[in-house]
Parts: C-alpha cells; structure tokens; sequence
C-alpha cells in the first residue's frame, strides 16, 4: 500500500499530515510512504528527516498513492488530481462545504472526514478536532497575553504591586479547558462560562471559576456531548449578561460553537465599547463567523482602544505540535482501517463508518447529504 502526503496549498496553513515519527510508524514491509518535497518544511521537519525514517520524496505525492493523507480540504484542482478507488483522509469542512464532498464522490474517491470521527472514547486517540483545540486554547492565551499592555501574574515588586489580569472564558469545550490551564499557569485569574453545566466541576478542577447566568440552560447538551443551539431570547440574554462581565475582564476568549451552524453572537459590539482600553477579544470561532460582533477573520482590528483578534488557523501557528498530534489521529485511524496491509473497509464499524464521507460514488454522510438536498 502507497501512502502520499502531499504539501499542504491552503494560504497560511502550515501543517503537515505526517511528520516524521508516524512516517516511522507506517513504513515497512506492505506499506511505503512517499511524501511531497518540502512538505514538512514549514512545520520544522525538512525532506532529509523524512528520508531517515524511510519515506521516499517525491515532487508529486498523490498520483500512484492508494491513500492521500492532507490537512486542509484540496482545493477543485486537487479533486481533479485524485484517482478514482482513491482514499483521502482529511479535514473537509463537511458541513460547511457539503458541495465538496460531493465532487470527492463524483470522482470515485473515498473520502474520510477528520470532522465527523465519533467523538467516543474508543476513538479519543483519532479524534484530530480535540488535538487541534487542544493547541487553539493554549495558542489563543499566548496570542492575548502579547496583546495585553500588561502581564497576566500578580506581582509584589520593589517597584509596587501589579494585580493579575482578569480573563473571561466563553465556551469550556476541548479549546476553552485548554485555555483556562494556559491563563491559569500564567498566573492570571480566570473565570468560564458554557451553557452546558456538565463543564462546571472541570472549570473548577483547572482552578477557574464556573460564571453562573441567570438563563434556563436545562436542555443544552445533545446525546453526543455537544451544544445545542438556543432560542434568540437565550442568546439575546445571553449576550446582556456576558457584555456585563466581559467589561470587568481584560481579556475575553470566545470559543463557543454549535456543530454545523455559524457561531452564536454572544458578545455584542457595545459590549466590546464598554472594555478598557487596552482589552483583548481572542475569537476562536472566527472561521465560523465568530462569537463577537466585531470580529474580523483574520483580521487583529482595534474598537476603541479593544483589541479584537480573529485568526481563523490558531494549530497552524503551532505547526510542529499541531502537526505532530494530527499525524498520531491519522496513523491511529489508519491502524485501525488497514488489515494486512490493505485497507478493509467495515462499514458495519462504528469509527470507520463515522468518518466516512463519501464512497462508491455517493456522500454516505446524511447530515451532509441532507443539506446538499437542502440545495446548501
Ligand atoms: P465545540 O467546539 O463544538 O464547542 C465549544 C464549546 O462551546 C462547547 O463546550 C459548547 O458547549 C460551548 N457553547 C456552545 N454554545 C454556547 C453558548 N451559547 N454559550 C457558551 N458556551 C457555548 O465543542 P468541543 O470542544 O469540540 O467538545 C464538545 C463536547 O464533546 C464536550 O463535552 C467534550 O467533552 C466532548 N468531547 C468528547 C470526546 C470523547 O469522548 N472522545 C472527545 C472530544 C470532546
């Protein structure tokens, strides 16, 4: 079995679908790696440490390959270029490009979405959305505190005492815990809200403090763990409530999200107008059109005097880490599709069937299918 690893295309992504230590973890008797020249650069792994490993560089990773490993969704060209009987495994974006994933099975591949891998436990180690959140929490910390005309830690000083800086967390999902530990080990006081109570006794555990609104949040959580979407007058509340403490926090990370929607407005624009100067926004739902009014995607804009950043990408500015996660979800998820070298497909199985986006020529997602007959 052939495995190609292509150079990721998509602007500013700089990610990898494999470095070098799952390479190692692949090759050998029944399957060959052959990875694109230069892929692995922009996360730190050059051609020479693939080649270590055993993966052979080639200028094109995709023709010949049985499985084509990406990161980012392949552009209409990259469709073009993969062969009919061919497997991806990738992020495709299946709900928000459902027309994707009906050219994938126009084009006879068989296509597995890293999005719709079943977020239960016997699938934790193959799960890439919570590895990439993981590295978005810990990412959007940093990003606020360079931001901050101050520094997070209280500090009794010769020079006087600075007192710690005040952080909102909006949305305690994979992302927002990972936040709340990075604000917290940077010594800044933190408190978090989700309408999901279940999150309350984890916020508490990573030493933050669990906001309570005055909202029915009674049935907020779906049977897979995710948020549901609420009604406007939640949200309307919601935001009344939210732009209250946000004016008393220095910074404000919003991950809030509800799978296959745009990202709930929780923090108004005048919310924003009513932070100190000097505050930052970090919007990690940017890319779903974000948690606050006035964020941009990938855009850092200033709303009197607040800073509201917007990067849509936050595990590509992390790339190594990133990249080395999302390789252990791929090389996991193909472990557990290939026996004999080959890759079996049972469609009976859970994880496999789960993940499957299109195969045999149709989207055999039918969230994603409905909304393609939706006319999405
Ligand atoms: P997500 O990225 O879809 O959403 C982020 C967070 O935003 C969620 O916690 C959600 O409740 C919250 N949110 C949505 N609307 C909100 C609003 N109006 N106000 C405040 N918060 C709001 O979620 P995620 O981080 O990918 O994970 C969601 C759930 O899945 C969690 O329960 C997590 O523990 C679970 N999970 C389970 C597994 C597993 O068992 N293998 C793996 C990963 C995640």
């Amino acid at each position: 079995m052939i495995i190609g690893v292509p150079k990721e295309t998509r602007a500013g992504e700089h990610r990898v679908a494999l470095v070098p230590d799952a390479v190692k973890q692949l090759v050998g008797d029944d399957i060959e790696v052959r990875v694109q020249s230069d892929a692995g650069s922009a996360a730190g792994f050059p051609d020479a440490q693939y080649e270590e490993v055993g993966a052979q560089i080639v200028p094109d990773a995709v023709a010949g390959a049985d499985v084509v490993l990406r990161v980012a969704p392949p552009d209409d060209g990259e469709v073009s270029a993969l062969a009919k009987g061919q497997v991806l495994v990738s992020f495709l974006e299946p709900l928000d490009q459902p027309a994707l994933a009906q050219r994938l099975a126009h084009q006879g591949v068989t296509a597995f979405a890293m999005e719709l891998m079943p977020r239960i436990t016997r699938a934790q180690s193959m799960d890439a959305l919570s590895s990439q959140s993981t590295i978005s929490g810990y990412r959007a910390v940093l990003l606020a505190a360079t931001r901050l005309p101050k520094i997070f830690p209280m500090l009794v000083t010769a020079a006087g005492t600075l007192s710690p800086a005040k952080v909102l967390i909006i949305g305690a999902g994979v992302a927002g815990l990972q936040a709340i530990g990075t604000a917290r080990r940077l010594g800044a006081v933190v408190e978090a809200y989700d309408t999901r109570a279940a999150v309350k006794e984890q916020v508490e555990s990573l030493g933050a403090r669990f906001v309570e609104l005055d909202l029915d949040t009674g049935d907020s959580e779906d049977a897979g763990g995710y948020a549901k979407a609420q009604s406007e007058e939640f949200y309307a509340e919601q935001r009344k409530q939210l732009g209250a403490r946000a004016a008393k926090s220095d910074v404000v990370i919003t991950t809030a999200l509800v799978p296959g929607q745009t990202a709930p407005v929780l923090i108004p624009a005048d919310a924003v107008r009513a932070m100190k100067p000097g505050s930052v926004v970090v919007d990690l739902a940017a890319a779903k059109g974000g948690n606050c009014e006035c964020t941009e995607a990938d855009q850092e804009i200033e709303v009197d005097g607040v800073r509201v950043v917007g990067h849509t990408n936050l595990p590509s500015e992390i790339p190594a880490h990133a990249s080395q996660m999302y390789a252990k979800n791929l090389v996991t998820f193909l472990k557990h599709l290939v026996d004999e070298g080959k890759i079996q497909l049972d469609l009976e199985d859970e994880i496999t069937s789960g993940a499957l986006l299109a195969h045999d020529g149709a989207v055999t997602n039918e969230m994603v299918r409905g909304k393609l007959e939706g006319g999405a």
